[in-house]
């Protein structure tokens, strides 16, 4: 049987991407292997947003070129940011050992070389009246459009990610995702809602839905489907035990939708909401859309109406022009707010964008990288004093796997947590008392029957 290798990098949207780019391999008949040497197929999924991930990937591509050499039949596909909504000549004429470039959540391109492939094979070994009827059978067969997400390689997790609206239109300064996935296009809701029960019906137990601005979802679509539709339609899947979206901006998570998380029992106390700078200059440099006052604001809103919501945020340092000062503030009101996790990256240019046409990257890196470790302190310490708080409380696991011997799973507000248990607890709710903590994970026991699913 033909074999596939997939290499991903980057966000949850691209690993939905490759889970998806699996699943249409697999209806070719091709079936997953980790080994490279046996592969017939490897598909590189990239992410350009840092500078890191992008040199990951270029090795990876030179690493393959004899691989690609060795054997005319092999197949490379180069997919996800790295290539755009369409690749440029270019990076066609630097790696002409690739042999198929994919836009992020496209896999129609490989999947049309893949099957002319085939065709090609066929050509040789019946006679052209055959060869017509197939060929149109085979049509029906692949619809090349579909951006469906309906099967998982092997065993199906406990929590799987579903894309329900690709690209972004808006316009951060320092961002390359409008640039490489393209506008904002929403997937139909009947889609989603199907393909969630098809996941559920897999094995999978928690869904998060993924968008850039995860809140816009439907915006594009009839001017009455939003996210708050779609997470009371997907609530209703039976068997789905529990639902997260990210990522929100501060500008569109309004409170119907905030009600509707605090409403719906399956929708996890837990939001990604970035605020990406805690100076009003900065922001406006990034054009974010708000002020800091703005998302204070927004942070006692969601506190308000969802009590005990876990908020999580981004944050960049070193943005061209961010004085000490600046970067100060962005301190002061991680301190002030005190949220669950903070996402942190150095600013890095990322080309084509406007903060690398027009601003200069004036932060010198050792200034970020102690701009950085400052953040990582803070976050350490914030993180263990919410953790500490759980210290002897009762909470809900969803149990997704076992590591090193003890089951590993998360609280509804995204709370890592391990405990033992001889019993086969995978993908059930399970009642666990908190028995000790640290910054980045929470043990405990399990203090009952697991709830029946
Ligand atoms: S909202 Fe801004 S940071 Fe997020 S994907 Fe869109 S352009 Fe990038």
């Amino acid at each position: 049987m033909n074999k596939y290798h997939i290499w991903t990098i980057g966000c949850q949207m691209n690993v939905a991407d490759s889970t998806h780019v699996g699943a249409e391999l697999e209806k070719l008949g091709y079936e997953p292997t980790n080994d490279v040497d046996a592969a017939d197929v490897i598909v590189l999924n990239t992410c350009v947003v840092r500078q890191s991930a992008e040199d990951k990937a270029q090795g990876k591509l030179g690493a393959l070129k004899p691989w690609r050499k060795a054997h005319p039949d092999r197949t490379l596909a180069l997919m996800g940011c790295m290539v755009g909504v369409r690749p440029s000549p270019k990076l066609v004429e630097a790696y002409p050992w690739v042999d198929v470039f994919m836009a992020p959540s496209e896999a129609a391109p490989l999947v049309g070389h893949l099957r002319s492939r085939l065709i090609e094979e066929e050509l040789a070994a019946i006679e052209m009246q055959q060869l017509r009827s197939r060929h149109e059978l085979q049509d029906g067969a692949y619809p090349t459009a579909s951006i469906k997400h309906l099967a998982l390689l092997g065993e199906a997790p406990v929590a799987a990610n579903v894309p329900v609206v690709y690209g972004c239109s808006h316009a951060c300064t320092f961002c390359i995702i409008p640039f490489r996935r393209g506008v904002e296009r929403s997937r139909p809701l009947a889609e989603i809602v199907s393909e969630v029960r098809g996941l559920v019906a897999q094995g999978v137990r928690e869904v998060t839905l993924l968008g850039q601005i995860v809140d816009r979802y439907g915006y594009d679509l009839d001017g009455e489907t939003d996210l708050t539709a779609l997470l009371e339609a997907v609530h209703a899947v039976d068997g789905l035990l529990r639902i997260r979206f990210l990522t929100s901006h501060p500008n569109y998570l309004d409170d119907r939708l905030l009600e509707a998380v605090a409403a719906l029992p399956k929708v996890m106390p837990h939001i990604e909401v970035p605020i990406q700078a805690g100076d009003d200059e900065v922001l406006a440099h990034m054009r974010r859309g708000y002020t800091v006052d703005d998302y204070r604001r927004l942070v006692a809103r969601i506190r308000h109406i969802v009590p005990g919501a876990a908020i999580h945020t981004d944050v960049i340092v070193g943005f061209p022009g961010e004085t000490a000062a600046q970067f100060e503030g962005t301190y002061d009101i991680l301190e002030e707010l005190h949220l669950e996790k903070t996402h942190m990256a150095r600013y890095s240019p990322r080309p084509g964008t406007v903060s690398a046409r027009k601003m200069d990257d004036d932060v010198p890196d050792a200034e970020k990288h102690r701009r950085l470790a400052l953040l990582e302190a803070q976050h350490e310490r914030i993180s263990g004093e919410i953790n500490e708080r759980w210290q002897g409380a009762a909470v809900e696991v969803l149990v997704e796997e076992k590591h090193k011997g003890k089951w590993r799973g998360r609280t509804p507000q995204n709370r890592l947590v391990f405990f033992e248990d001889s019993r086969d607890l995978r993908g059930q709710l399970v009642p666990v008392q908190i028995t000790s903590t640290s910054p980045w994970a929470m043990q405990g026991l399990a203090t009952d029957a697991p709830t029946p699913t």
